[in-house]
């Protein structure tokens, strides 16, 4: 059987359209750049991705707990975290057709001070991507966080942000984390929750948007323990999505920061390969004592942990586990595409995701509208107790069998005129597309087997 992978990302927006995973944002208004909502299937998606991450990272350490901070935190958890400073692009425009750019995009080299990068553009002659012309404004720094008002009279009114990351929160809360938990040193806290960036440069669908959700997990550790940790946490992402998500190995790959920040003993992102080339989906970074030292130093609160074996009093090292849930969906979603030609005039789409991430795992699929609906119906109710189910009586069954693999549905349970005397359904593999006959009161021990 010839099989294709995807090529370009049009198709996979047309079909996340089409088949209900993700529609342009605000679109009866014309859009809103870099925005995107999800549908039926892309929530199902994003919520199983999550629930993978938490269940990998949170619930099966006993190490670690959870947390969920607010979107909006004190501004001065900005400063001592450095975005108010420092969170920003570097930024210029084509005075030609108008567009913005990134300077370090353009020169695809991150780290250069602003007036070298000025510099190398001149050098190489980089045109405009967009019309080609080179007629550049000079770069400027541009702040990537969403300012909005606290308070009702204008005279009083505080300018608070919409949170870059989610991290701050598991930083400014560590005190209360640690004694609560009662966790000693090292472990971890996980979060998973929305930030804003923004972004000007265009998106490449849902890798780069202005509202996003993170996955982040910071583990709170010990100086000299810290290089064996960070490494530790980086075959940790890896082994996240290869196992619980199928990412495939040769789609996957480390790439260093060359840039590394002034406190940062080591930094490396994890890529994956889309159909526009190779893109972050996560992070590991190796953070030092900057973040809980400057709160410390900022807040003029304690930050040191008190070590009960030595009795000795430090501010933790923090190696940190990023994620974006989104762009990690998005790799999910492409990952699972495939095109293949089962007939030699007959060309199938199927989305082969791990049933873990499936945002169906079963279809009911009654064989004929007329008197088959209560029986249907009984199995649904079945069935959707256990699985995220869906049902389809429309269309002929090869129709609604295309439809389900486009979707990514593992199995389709077929219910027929016979079942009404045997209570036997047919089973329906989305891979191999092989069929078997089940008897109904052992349908979901089977389908559970089958999504195992
Ligand atoms: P980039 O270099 O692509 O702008 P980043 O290095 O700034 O990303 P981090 O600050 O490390 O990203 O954020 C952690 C994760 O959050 C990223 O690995 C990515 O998956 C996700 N992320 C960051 N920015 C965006 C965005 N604008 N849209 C969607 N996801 C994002």
């Amino acid at each position: 059987m010839k099989t294709t992978e995807l090529k370009n990302m049009e198709t996979l927006i047309a079909l996340a359209k089409n088949r209900g995973f993700i529609f342009p944002g605000s679109e009866i208004y014309g859009g809103l750049a870099n925005t995107w909502d999800y549908g039926p299937l892309g929530v199902e998606l994003k919520n199983n991705v999550k629930r993978e991450w938490w269940k990998y990272f949170v619930q099966e350490d006993r190490n670690s707990v959870g947390m969920d901070g607010g979107i909006l935190m004190n501004p001065n958890v900005w400063v001592a975290s450095g975005h108010v400073g420092g969170f920003s692009d570097p930024l210029m425009d084509c005075k030609s057709c108008k567009t913005r750019h990134r300077a370090d995009h353009l020169l695809n080299d991150d780290s250069l001070p602003i007036e070298e990068m000025e510099k190398a553009i001149l050098k190489k002659k980089i045109n405009c991507p967009h019309c080609g012309k080179y007629d550049w404004t000079a770069i400027r720094q541009f702040n990537l966080m969403f300012k909005t008002e606290r308070g009702v009279v204008d005279a009083s009114l505080n300018t608070i942000y919409l949170r870059p990351e989610t991290a701050q929160s598991q930083f400014v809360q560590f005190q209360n984390l640690q004694r609560s938990s009662r966790l000693k040193v090292p472990f971890g806290v996980g979060q998973v929750g929305k930030a804003f960036r923004n972004e000007v440069t265009p998106g490449n669908f849902t890798f780069r948007t202005i509202e996003f959700e993170q996955m982040e997990y910071q583990y709170f550790t010990q100086a000299n323990d810290s290089m064996k940790d960070y490494e530790m946490f980086k075959s940790r992402a890896m082994d996240f999505y290869k196992t619980r998500l199928g990412l495939l190995p040769d789609r996957l790959r480390f790439t260093d920061h060359t840039n590394l920040s002034h406190y940062a003993k080591a930094a490396v992102d994890a890529e994956f390969k889309f159909p526009f080339g190779w893109g972050e989906i996560g992070g590991t970074h190796h953070r030092g004592t900057f973040d809980l030292g400057n709160h410390q130093e900022f807040s003029k609160k304690n930050m040191e942990y008190l070590d009960p074996t030595s009795n000795e009093k430090f501010v933790p090292t923090v190696i940190e586990s990023s994620h974006g849930a989104d762009r990690i969906t998005l790799a999910v979603l492409a990952n699972a595409y495939y095109e293949e030609q089962i007939a030699e005039d007959d060309t199938r789409v199927v989305l082969r995701f791990k049933p873990s991430v499936a945002p169906y795992k079963v279809a009911v699929l009654p064989l004929q509208k007329k008197g088959l609906t209560e029986k249907s119906d009984e199995v649904f109710s079945m069935l959707s107790k256990h699985f995220m189910t869906t049902y389809d009586d429309t269309a002929s069954i090869g129709k609604r069998y295309r439809r389900q693999d486009e979707i990514g549905t593992p199995f389709c349970v077929t219910i027929d005129y016979e079942t009404l005397e045997d209570n036997c359904v047919t089973i329906r593999d989305r891979d191999s597309m092989q069929q078997r006959r089940v008897k109904l009161d052992n349908l979901v021990a089977e389908i559970a087997k089958g999504l195992a």
